[in-house]
């Protein structure tokens, strides 16, 4: 694939876009105001390998609470402001790493003046966040539905409000619960402007649903060259939208982190519990940075040949498992002790 070329930004410290690698976001679902909830959850996001989080600013309260949240973790902070400016500037005077706007309802044009004035004396990126249920009413009217080409033209007229401010540490997204209309709109805007882009498809729904939508949709788009940063949408745990981030990464072999794991889906030949072994291992690996191939297999038809390709493996039995490592057949190992000594043997591989 070849990547298309964006500018540089920063988040923070988090270089996007400019041939950065890809950055991982999500989106905290506590009440800002609850500061130790928010820290808490920005800690498990960090930790699960999310490197920028993105809190909703409500209120003045919000806005401040945020200064306090910042001095608890390591992550930078983008602050979600929607209708009102003064939160914007609160959240910049707090400490914000970011803005996440939409210019067009964020109060008149002096009302964005102020707030791009202040990122840019602060250094501030802003994200122009366009989206496909709250577009402006004449483009609306314009094209009678909020099609690609309606989502490209919000973003382009944002993008001339920021510019004839002399402000250009931006990026654009472009986010419509619609996986066709996502793709196009960012196809289309990533001809025009040379911003980072931050993809999305929003609203996506539930873990499987929303799995599905945000791979094919962000997966695409990557898969193409279009994209700096994203953030996976999911009506779950934010944890949950970072897991599914770096496995969208992994398959597309852009980043790795965390053991891949090969799992067959089992056959009338698996003679062990397959799903239960699976399961014990993912659970138990969970938080590891380093990111080692572990092929778990039913039987022994496709199972030592994945075992063999992978760094570490095991091709099940009757009652029992085969353990290979780096190729090697290592040793017999009964089912009850298979999850046991797997984890093991992986532990001293990656330690
Ligand atoms: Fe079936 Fe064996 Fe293939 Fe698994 S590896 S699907 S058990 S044939």
């Amino acid at each position: 694939m070849t990547k298309k070329k964006t500018r540089r930004i920063y988040v923070g410290t988090v270089p996007i876009g400019g041939g950065a690698p890809v950055a991982v976001q999500s989106m905290t679902n506590t009440d800002t105001r609850d500061i130790p909830a928010t820290v808490e959850q920005v800690n498990r996001l960090s930790a699960a390998g999310c490197e920028i989080v993105r809190l909703a600013v409500i209120d003045n309260e919000a806005a401040l609470a945020l200064k306090k949240i910042k001095a608890e973790v390591d992550v930078p902070l983008i602050a979600d402001i929607h209708f009102d400016h003064r939160l914007a500037i609160e959240a910049l005077r707090a400490g914000a790493d970011g803005l996440r706007i939409n210019p067009g309802n964020i109060g008149s044009p002096k009302a964005v003046e102020t707030v791009v004035r202040e990122a840019k004396d602060r250094g501030v990126p802003i994200r122009i966040g366009v989206n496909g249920g709250s577009l402006q009413k004449e483009i609306l009217s314009k094209y009678g539905s909020p099609t690609p080409e309606a989502m490209v033209e919000s973003a382009l007229q944002h993008i001339a409000m920021l510019e004839d401010l002399g402000f250009e540490q931006m990026k654009i997204s472009l986010k419509s619960s619609s996986v066709r209309k996502t793709i196009r709109a960012y196809e289309i805007l990533s001809r025009k402007v040379d911003y980072p882009l931050h993809l999305g498809v929003t609203e996506a729904g539930s873990l499987i649903s929303g799995t599905v939508k945000n791979s094919i949709g962000i997966g695409y788009l990557l898969a193409n060259g279009i994209g700096d940063t994203f953030r996976v949408s999911l009506t779950r745990d934010p944890v949950d939208e970072i897991k599914v981030a770096y496995e969208i990464l992994r398959a597309l072999d852009l980043r790795h982190r965390g053991p891949e794991i090969i799992s067959c889906p089992t056959c009338g030949r698996c003679e062990i519990d397959l799903f239960g072994l699976v399961d014990r291992v993912e659970k138990s690996l969970e938080g590891m940075i380093a990111s080692p191939k572990v092929a778990i297999m039913g039987c022994v038809v496709n199972g030592p040949g994945e075992a063999r390709e992978a760094d570490i493996g095991i091709a099940g039995g009757r009652g029992q498992g085969i353990l290979f490592k780096k190729g090697e057949l290592v040793r017999k190992i009964p089912e009850s002790e298979l999850a046991h000594e797997l984890i093991q043997e992986l532990r001293k591989m990656t330690e």
